[in-house]
C-alpha cells in the first residue's frame, strides 16, 4: 500500500513524499490504477478524503506518459477539470501545482467574479491541465480565448455541488464543446437522480469506487 505500487511516475512519487504523504488514501489506493489504466470513474467521496490527489496525481502521471513534444499550444488544455466554487478551483489548482513540481506541466485556474484580461493574458501561455468554474470558462469560450478541442480528460470535481448550484447548463455546453473520444472522471459525495443521470450522460461504461 504505496504511492510507488500504484505505478506513478518518479517526479510525482517525489512530490507526494516531500508533501509528507506515506501512504495513499483509500479513494487514492481504488481511484489512481483505474485513472492510469485510462478507465472513465464514478467516485463517491466526500472532501477531507484525499479525492484531489486521486484524480490529479494520476492525470499528471498521464500526460508525462504522452508527452505533446512542443505541440503544445496556447489556450488548448488536454485535461479540464471543472469545480463548484473558485475557492475549490483554486485549491484543486494548487494541488496540481504541488504534485507537479519535479515535473514541466503546466496548470492554470479560471473562475468568475474577477477581472478576465489576466486570465486571457494567461492563456496566451501553453497549458497542459485547466481547472475552471463553469461560468467563466464558458466567458472564455465566447470570447474565443480558449480552445477545447484538445481535451483528452475530463474531470468533474463535487458534481452534486455545481448541480446544486444551477450549473447543469453550463456544463452541458461545456460538454458539447469537447472532443467526443476522452476519458472522463466524475465525483461526487451524493448521488441523486440527477447525478446519476449525468453521469450517464458523460461516462463510457464507468468504475465505481467509493469511500
Ligand atoms: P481532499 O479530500 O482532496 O480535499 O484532501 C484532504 C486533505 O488530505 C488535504 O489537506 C490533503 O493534503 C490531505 N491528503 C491527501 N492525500 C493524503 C495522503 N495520502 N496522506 C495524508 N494526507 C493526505
Amino acid at each position: 500500500n504505496t504511492f510507488a505500487a500504484l505505478g506513478l511516475a518518479e517526479p510525482l512519487l517525489r512530490a507526494v513524499a516531500e508533501t509528507g504523504y506515506t501512504q495513499p488514501t483509500p479513494i487514492q489506493a481504488q481511484a489512481i490504477p483505474h485513472v492510469l489504466k485510462g478507465s472513465d470513474l464514478l467516485a463517491a467521496a466526500q472532501t477531507g478524503t484525499g479525492k484531489t490527489a486521486g484524480f490529479t496525481l494520476p492525470l499528471l502521471h498521464l500526460l508525462l506518459q504522452s508527452p505533446l513534444q512542443g505541440k503544445r499550444q496556447p489556450g488548448r488544455p488536454r485535461c479540464l477539470i471543472l469545480t463548484p466554487t473558485r475557492e475549490l478551483a483554486a485549491q484543486v489548482e494548487e494541488s496540481v501545482q504541488t504534485y507537479g513540481k519535479h515535473t514541466s506541466i503546466r496548470s492554470m485556474v479560471m473562475f468568475g467574479g474577477v477581472n478576465i484580461n489576466p486570465q486571457i493574458t494567461a492563456l496566451r501561455k501553453p497549458l497542459d491541465i485547466l481547472v475552471a468554474t463553469p461560468g467563466r470558462l464558458l466567458d472564455h469560450v465566447q470570447q474565443k480565448t480558449i480552445d477545447l478541442s484538445g481535451v483528452e480528460v475530463l474531470v468533474l470535481d463535487e458534481a452534486d455541488r455545481m448541480l446544486d448550484m444551477g450549473f447543469i447548463r453550463d456544463i452541458r455546453k461545456v460538454l458539447a464543446l469537447l472532443p467526443r473520444q476522452r476519458q472522463n472522471l466524475l465525483f461526487s459525495a451524493t448521488f441523486s437522480d440527477e447525478i446519476r443521470d449525468l453521469a450517464r450522460g458523460v461516462l463510457n461504461n464507468p468504475t465505481e469506487v467509493s469511500v
